[in-house]
């Protein structure tokens, strides 16, 4: 065995109403917060506010960029960046609400000490010139909304470009944030559809990372203990949204699961996810993970080796199944049974044909998978090529 384990420096605040300690680490950073925001749900559930004051008193003035969307593009970050009311007027970056607007957030964070740079594209690998993202980027700090994405525990940001339908993700030690609450009176307030599309992305990433080509043992601790906690809690945070014990649990579940990501990566599910994404960008992430996941279980297990099946069995395991060694073929499957029964208890059991994906559109969501997310592609435990990628698809539908 030979790995290596390297983790940015973390700074976890987590528990109900640890937002109020907001503006005491706010100020250590900086003194002017451009805080960003999708439309609608941090504003009308009080929280906006409630981090603006908090801020405001410890002596740390506030801007607001309010224009994040589900699933961000490239046109809202360079808008936002761009604003004359706010360029070069802040010193750090709040993201809060879901992933979207931490991963927002994360981005106008790099273009705002890159000014020079028009466009946040360019800070891709799949831009013509890409340019490297630098020490220039402005700190960040990320309030989690909803417990899915790992993304106020990881270096990563995703975005959609609509032009070119590609939906790549980026990576940057630099937007790695300086602080990240998980504060479960705002995860509380997840509707029923949101906590299971969300717990889903945290659930897909667990077990991703855990078959990676890349996994270790540390993250695989990461990656089981999430498995068994979502198995666990989310259908409970489901049917009772007001379940402290639940919110946590799936929140501890997705930190966990963002820190296996953030360690070893994702394979073919989140290869296909973004790439469905690109192309449906009003589908949500949770939800194409959901179309996809069982079919690339099932072709894993059957083209893998004893490994990847003592794995899955090690999964299935913490989903409560009594299975021991010998790992076999067989028991590994009992990993794929467990996944489609929470995905109906969460009732997220949909296709990618549900989902409006169209029939003549595989072959280029597949062309997309390898040449946007080329990465999670070359992860995976088994070697899947193009022809692979499209019956994959094709068996979701
Ligand atoms: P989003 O951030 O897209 O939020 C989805 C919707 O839920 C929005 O309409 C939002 O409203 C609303 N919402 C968010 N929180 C609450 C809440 N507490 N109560 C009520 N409504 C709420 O969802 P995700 O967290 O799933 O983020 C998805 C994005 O993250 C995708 O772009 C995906 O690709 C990316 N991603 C990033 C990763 C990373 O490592 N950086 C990893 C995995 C996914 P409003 O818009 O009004 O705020
Ligand atoms: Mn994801």
């Amino acid at each position: 065995m030979e790995f290596r384990h390297t983790m940015p420096r973390n700074n976890l605040i987590f528990g109900k109403g640890v937002l109020a300690q907001i503006g005491e680490e706010a100020k250590k950073i900086g003194t002017t917060a451009l805080i960003v925001t999708g439309k609608t749900s941090m504003k009308k559930l009080g929280f906006l506010d409630k981090v603006r004051k908090t801020l405001e008193n410890s002596g740390v003035n506030t801007l607001h960029y309010g224009g994040a969307v589900p699933n961000p593009t490239t046109n809202v970050i360079d808008e936002g960046a761009a604003r004359e009311d706010l360029r070069h007027k802040y010193d750090l970056v709040i993201g809060l609400g879901g992933g979207s607007s931490i991963d927002t957030a994360k981005a106008i964070a790099i273009l705002a000490g890159h000014p020079e740079t028009e466009s946040i594209w360019n800070f891709t690998s799949l831009s013509e010139k890409p340019r490297s993202i630098t020490a220039k980027t402005l700190p960040i700090i990320a309030i989690n909304s909803t417990s899915g994405t790992g993304s106020h525990v990881n270096h990563y940001f995703v975005l959609t470009n609509p032009a070119t339908s590609e939906k790549p993700g980026v990576a940057s030690e630099y937007i790695f944030p300086r602080a990240s609450f998980v504060d479960i009176e705002i995860l509380s307030k997840m509707p029923p559809e949101l906590t299971a599309m969300t717990g889903f992305d945290a659930l897909t990433h667990a077990l991703e990372g855990l078959v990676s080509r890349q996994s270790n043992p540390i993250s695989e601790l990461y990656g089981l203990r999430a498995v068994e906690l979502i198995f666990q809690y989310l259908p409970v945070a489901y049917k009772e949204p007001d379940n402290q014990k639940a919110r946590e649990c799936v929140a501890l579940a997705d930190t966990y699961a963002g820190w296996s990501d953030q360690l070893v990566g994702c394979v073919v599910p989140h290869a296909l996810g973004h790439a469905v994404g690109g192309h449906y960008p009003e589908v949500a992430h949770g939800e194409v993970l959901a179309a996809v996941t069982p079919a690339v279980m099932r072709f894993n297990i059957e083209n893998g080796n004893e490994l990847i099946w003592k794995k899955y069995c090690l999964a299935a395991q913490r989903m409560e199944r009594a299975i021991s060694s010998p790992y076999t073929k067989k028991k590994a499957v009992a990993s794929v049974e467990m996944i489609e029964e929470l995905l109906q208890n969460i009732e997220l059991d949909i296709s990618l044909k549900q989902l409006g994906v169209l029939e003549e559109m595989l072959s280029e969501l597949a062309r997309n998978a390898i040449r946007t997310v080329g990465e999670c592609v070359d992860l995976n435990p088994v070697k899947a090529d193009y022809e692979d990628l499209i019956n994959l698809l094709k068996k979701s539908m």
